[in-house]
């Protein structure tokens, strides 16, 4: 596995390895070599962020999005999708089940709500932070530096912004009437005020290469991120890419495992879409670089409408 071999030889010199490199680790189909490359990040993994899973709970608080991403089955112009917002007080009970499951960190996630008051988010942080030590991480999309600002001095933690893919070209065609650089002005805004920043991309999106692949991974690390979170594409029926293929299983765990030799550091979950591919991948992933699991405490009634990709279970309870 010559390119496997030079990339580690860069690695231990503290360098960057090449975007030709990691393509053609990334272009590997051979499986032998692919466990091999597996193999590697796990020893990685075990030795900068330790042997043990962190868990996160997540809370999906908002469906109501109005942005136009192609993919996404929250996208603004589905209209037939019955839109929530969970009231203050049923988030904090599912943050209570969180405290109670013992897990540490709140993820709080919801479509980019226009009609979401900043003031509001901001109550909801301090009740969390008053009632528990517990971590609050958002995952609310692009918004001003202002508000940023509000919700971390009202004590958020952490912040997650995927910039799903770093091509400037496919992003601008996957997101309509979005801007690239607003999306980079927000990721340079949150670690300016002290969030630990994370970021991400989704693997399988119609029009991307295993080129732009590569390219993610250097950005990725060229952003020195604290999480990175990587998912295959799921198609949604109700979005521009209803018909496009899934997200390649394998080359999902191959751009985890290659982001994870590359970054070393940062938390890396086993992504809730690598749980709803044909098998579940999670625990693929936590043996090729991945060490979280986001675990959903978002009450059912409400999980069922946030609708951004098909979910399994979501399937099964329709079956009923
Ligand atoms: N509005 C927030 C949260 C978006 S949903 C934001 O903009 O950050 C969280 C993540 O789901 C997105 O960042 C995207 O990477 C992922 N996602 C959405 N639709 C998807 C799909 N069809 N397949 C795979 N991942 C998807």
């Amino acid at each position: 596995m010559y390119e496997m071999a030079k990339i580690l030889d860069v690695l231990s010199d503290g360098r960057l390895p090449s975007r030709d490199g990691l393509e053609s680790v990334l272009a590997l189909d051979d499986g032998r070599e692919a466990r091999r490359l597996f193999s590697i990040a796990d020893d990685i993994r075990k030795r900068h962020v330790g042997e043990g899973t962190l868990f996160r709970g997540i809370v999906e608080f908002s469906s109501f999005c109005g942005n136009t991403c192609r993919y996404c089955g929250l996208n603004r112009s589905n209209k037939t999708l019955k839109r929530y917002r969970m009231p203050k007080a049923g988030i904090l009970e599912a943050v209570r089940d969180i405290c109670d499951s013992g897990i540490g960190t709140v993820v709080l996630q919801s479509g980019e709500d226009d009609g979401l008051d900043p003031l509001w988010l901001k109550e909801v942080i301090e009740s969390i932070k008053s009632e528990s030590d517990i971590a609050v991480t958002l995952c609310v999309g692009e918004k001003t530096r202002d508000e940023y600002r509000l919700w971390r001095e009202a004590g958020a933690d952490r912040y997650l912004l995927k910039i799903e893919t770093s091509d400037r070209a496919l992003y601008e065609s996957l997101h309509p009437g979005m801007s690239y650089d607003n999306r980079l002005r927000c990721l340079a805004d949150l670690k300016e005020l002290g969030y630990e920043t994370g970021s991400g991309i989704i693997v399988g999106l119609k029009g991307q290469t295993v080129s732009s692949l590569a390219e993610d991974i250097l950005f990725l690390a060229k952003w020195a991120l604290d999480m990175i979170a990587i998912g295959p594409f799921i198609p949604h029926g109700r979005t521009g890419l209803s018909g496009e293929a899934a997200g390649d299983a394998l080359m999902t765990l191959k751009v985890i495992a290659l982001t994870r030799l590359v970054t070393r550091k940062p938390n890396i979950p086993a992504t809730t879409a690598l749980g709803e591919a044909c098998e579940d991948l999670r625990f693929e992933a936590l043996r090729c670089g991945a060490n979280v699991i986001m675990q959903n405490f978002t009450p059912e009634r409400y999980s069922l409408l946030y609708d951004i990709y098909p979910k399994k279970r979501k399937e099964a309870v329709k079956a009923l």
